[in-house]
């Protein structure tokens, strides 16, 4: 059984994380969509509602399952017997970061934790949560950049 988790803070799910997830699909077996809970971190929205709106993006696909953890990314892994973990890369910044995050997954992670990686593609490269979450404090549409299902009340 391939099982990948595609881990983030999705504050919120980006049309981009979809885009991401649904290439993947044929990749895995199962897609554990896992929102990573950093308790030092403050996030614009609530975990309850990160989670329910990953569960109604993502409720049409079987292969999809949503959940969330605390701590390390590897360990959560192994205790749910993921062997690869999902991650996108939009430019050379994500690629500098996620370069040292996978090798240092695949150690703490026991040797044998693959991070496989998808090249955003280019009508996506430039969405970005941060960018989502400036629009929306800012008082702006973020709309073109969600999910339909992630309804934000500007
Ligand atoms: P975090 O910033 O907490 O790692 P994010 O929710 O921002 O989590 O991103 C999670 C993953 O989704 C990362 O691998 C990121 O590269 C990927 N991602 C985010 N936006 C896009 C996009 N527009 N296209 C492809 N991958 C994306």
């Amino acid at each position: 059984m391939r099982i990948a988790v595609f881990p983030g803070s999705f504050d919120p799910i980006t049309i981009g994380h979809v885009d991401l997830v649904l290439r993947a699909l044929p990749l895995f077996d199962r897609i554990v969509v896992a929102v990573g809970v950093n308790s030092a971190k403050q996030y614009l929205f609530s975990l309850e509602q990160r989670l329910e709106w990953l569960r109604q993006v993502f409720a049409p696909y079987p292969s999809v399952q949503v959940d969330h953890f605390q701590r390390l990314t590897a360990h959560y892994c192994r205790r749910i017997g993921a062997r690869y973990l999902l991650r996108g890369l939009r430019n050379g910044s994500d690629f500098d970061y996620e370069k040292t995050i996978s090798q240092i997954n695949r150690i703490v992670g026991g040797g044998d934790l693959e991070t496989i990686f998808l090249i955003a593609q280019p009508g996506m490269s430039h969405i970005s949560s941060t960018i989502v979450r400036e629009i929306i404090v800012g008082g702006g549409d973020a709309s073109p950049f969600l999910p339909k299902e992630v309804k934000i009340n500007v």
